[in-house]
């Protein structure tokens, strides 16, 4: 397999930058390029060492750094690697890769230093899916997600159903096989348990991925209310004032914004932010069919009503289209005397907190109230979560297999066409983690990647 190299830091201008390279010649190559101080060869360092020294290419010096080498198999690749560390300015890093695919190592395609590593045995497939997911990680909660994806969670639940399946398998091959051995029958009560509880545990796992997507995507959240109550404090309060976009927007043309706030793990996906904030009307276009198709569409309806203030006919309207949906009821103003029937407001949500958006406090106990609905402090990441698309696929495939075979069985037909479809199951969570997975879909997962990962 040819030397690769990348750099492996983002393009942009810091204190160091480190150009990465993987394969057979990564020493040979390295050696070319840097010159330690101390006079040491650099194919004569062992594994896990490093050395200060100058980095050259044909035309001179080019800067001085730390080259880091690893000896394979204990490496990220499993190859042997050279990590060149220099100074993190665009030029001189670029110079430096230059330098060190004229001395004979090529460029990284996206993902490549982590396909090798899955090629290798270092990662299995969703140990290296959980690499891309850590860098991209926004928040505590899926960052602590991706860490058990990479510590291989995900891979130990799937592979425990899998291993049940197989061992199934087993049996029933010897059963059609050599029917005249002597050899236990199959029995079929003991197999509708163990595919009862591999249908079970994969819904479960399926069920991870909904709850991990609300952390990875965020909420679609609508703020409504009638004028005044308070909707643009509260989303102010809610992005940050210094955060929020206080530009006049001259024209009739209402933009329509989206922003996003974090509160705590999750994010509030806000739209028509431009709107609520300009000019409050929510309630003006509740009627509009437009606005009803966003609160249709959105995840999470946070609707204000003014502590300070009866309950309108403009409330009532609110509250009556609510009916159904997702919502928390913000009880506003609550700094002020009380005018408003709370009772109702309780008789009619759920989900009701009683803030002053004037005052920082009340982002607490709004983010509370959120993560109780999403249950989303309830994630336990180190049980194993499915991270994307490609592994939830894998499990409702596996699935949806297990369930033919099991329905299979109950109505009485061949084991030979059991097996089948038990052994289709097991060839999806196979490729969920990697073990029989075709090349296209290898590439597939690593062209996700960035270049020098
Ligand atoms: P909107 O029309 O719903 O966007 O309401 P605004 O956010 O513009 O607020 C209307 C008025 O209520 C403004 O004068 C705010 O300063 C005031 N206001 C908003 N929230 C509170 C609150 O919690 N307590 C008090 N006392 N005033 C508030």
């Amino acid at each position: 397999m040819s030397t690769i190299a990348a750099i492996a830091t983002p393009r942009a201008v810091g204190g160091i930058s480190v150009i990465r390279i993987s394969g057979e010649k990564a020493i040979e190559i390295a050696e070319k390029v840097f010159f330690p101080v101390s006079g040491k060869k650099v194919s004569e360092m062992k594994g896990y060492t490093c050395a200060f020294g100058k980095v050259k290419s044909a035309d001179g010096e080019l800067d001085e750094g730390i080259l880091t080498i690893f000896r394979a198999p204990k490496s990220y690749t499993g190859e042997d690697v050279a990590e060149i560390s220099c100074h993190g300015g665009i030029f001189v890093t670029n110079e430096v890769l230059r330098a060190v695919i004229a001395a004979g190592a090529e460029p990284a395609q996206a993902g490549e230093f982590t396909k090798r590593a899955f090629l290798n045995g270092k990662l299995s497939l969703t140990q290296a899916e959980a690499v891309a997911d850590i860098i991209a990680a926004q928040g505590r909660q899926l960052h602590k997600c991706a860490l058990s994806l990479h510590e291989g969670a995900l891979f130990k639940r799937v592979k425990a159903v899998s291993d049940s399946l197989v061992h199934l398998l087993g049996e029933l091959a010897a059963w059609v096989d050599y029917p005249e051995e002597d050899i236990p029958e199959v029995d079929a009560s003991n197999m509708l348990i163990t595919l009862g509880k591999a249908v079970s545990e994969l819904k479960k796992i399926l069920k991870t991925y909904d709850e991990g997507k609300i952390l990875r995507e965020g909420i679609d959240t609508a703020i409504i209310g009638k004028p005044n109550v308070g909707k643009s404090t509260l989303m102010n309060l809610l992005l940050g004032y210094e955060r929020s976009i206080v530009t006049e927007i001259a024209g009739t043309t209402r933009d329509i914004v989206e922003e996003s706030a974090r509160l705590g793990d999750i994010v509030l996906r806000l739209s028509d932010t431009a709107g609520i904030r300009k000019t409050g009307d929510v309630v003006e276009n509740i009627g509009v069919s437009l606005s009803l198709k966003k609160l249709d569409a959105a995840q999470l309806v946070i609707a204000v009503f003014d502590n300070s203030k009866e309950l309108s006919h403009e409330d009532f309207q609110i509250i009556e289209k609510l009916q159904g949906k997702t919502a928390v009821a913000v009880i506003n103003k609550c700094d002020k005397e009380n005018m408003l029937d709370k009772a109702f407001i309780y008789e009619n949500f759920e989900n009701v907190v009683e803030i002053s958006a004037k005052d920082e406090k009340s982002l607490d106990v709004l983010r509370e109230k959120i993560e109780k609905i999403f249950k989303t402090s309830e994630i336990d990441p180190s049980a194993g979560v499915i991270a994307n698309e490609r592994q939830k696929r894998c499990v409702q495939m596996a699935t949806s297999s297990l369930e033919d075979a099991v329905f299979a069985l109950e109505s009485g037909q061949t084991l030979d066409a059991v097996t089948v479809l038990i052994d289709e199951g097991v060839s999806y969570l196979l490729e969920l983690t990697g073990e029989r997975v075709s090349e296209a879909v290898v590439n597939e997962v690593f062209s996700h990647f960035c270049v020098g990962k």
